[in-house]
């Protein structure tokens, strides 16, 4: 019978990259319902054939580069162990500080809000897990991502509204108090998408046109008619569309445009308010 010790060591001799060590106790923890330290304390423990078949399946698999996210079926956002899935873009640690400065905003007590393009839900079950009494909406353009976000609201216990909607086509009339959106901003030119975990995510989440702004430029618009007088918007973009997305707020007529940084110190997510007599 091969060992926990064995199996972890022949992965890693295979799977190469930041973290090897790390992505195999996660994959044969994930297999074996056993958690990562008990690999450590009892590292002879015997492991059935049909698991260490399983394991070395995946392992395969992250050789072949698959998102350690997507083998698992799972990622942690905001201590939330969402459910992930290849529809969808993997929760990025960078997007916690939307969430952050989300929190940060003077809004009412009961303060509406919709998050546009939600993926997995992450953003809006961030948000309701802190703000029970907000009522927050979220969509996506996808089916398989409406399903998905509905399930980690479910499975989590977070209520949240989720609505199948590209941008705000089907979101029900009415206005909110903020809008906050983690939308694709790739260029469709950047070499970046054929590197890495990106390689396995939806191009539908990550590009958006020639400049990667063709999104942020449809809801800077359409975002100011679906606002109450004095709401936000807060927007996550590229770390070099900071100066551009501030321009497209600006010349659509918003208010106290600020860029933020992310965790590591790159211009990450810009917001603005409407005019209070809007
Ligand atoms: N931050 C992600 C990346 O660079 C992209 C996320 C997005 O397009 N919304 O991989």
């Amino acid at each position: 019978m091969l060992t926990c010790e064995t199996l972890i060591q022949k992965a890693v001799a295979r799977i190469g990259g930041d973290s090897p060590k790390l992505d195999a106790e996660l994959l044969l923890s994930h297999v074996t319902g056993l958690s990562r330290t008990s690999f450590r304390a009892w590292p002879e423990r015997g492991v059935s054939a049909e698991q260490a078949q399983q394991f070395f399946a995946l392992v395969a698999e992250r050789v072949n580069g698959k998102p350690i996210a997507y083998l698992l079926g799972r990622q942690e956002f905001w201590s939330l162990p969402l459910k992930v899935s290849p529809s969808t873009l993997i929760p990025r640690p960078d997007t916690e500080c939307l969430v952050e400065v989300a929190l940060s905003i003077a809004l009412p007590e009961t303060a509406t809000v919709l998050d546009l393009g939600t993926g997995t839900g992450a953003i809006a079950l961030a948000l309701a897990s802190e703000k029970p009494d907000w009522q927050i909406m979220a969509s996506d353009r996808i089916s398989e991502a409406v399903e998905l976000a509905r399930e980690n609201s479910q499975r989590l216990g977070v209520p949240i509204t989720v609505v199948q909607s590209h941008w705000f086509d089907q979101i029900p009339e009415g206005t909110f108090d903020l809008l906050i959106s983690n939308p694709p901003y790739i260029a469709a030119s950047d070499r970046h998408l054929s590197e890495g975990d990106v390689r396995f995510e939806p191009s539908s989440a990550l590009v958006a046109g020639d400049d990667g702004l063709d999104d942020i430029r449809l809801l800077v618009i359409q975002g100011l008619n679906r606002l109450n007088a004095g709401g936000w918007m807060l927007l996550e973009h590229g770390y070099d569309q900071g100066e551009a997305v501030r321009d497209l707020f600006a010349s659509a007529g918003w208010l106290n445009i600020e860029t933020r940084k992310d965790y590591g110190g790159n211009d990450r997510m810009t917001f603005a308010q409407t005019p209070a007599g809007k």
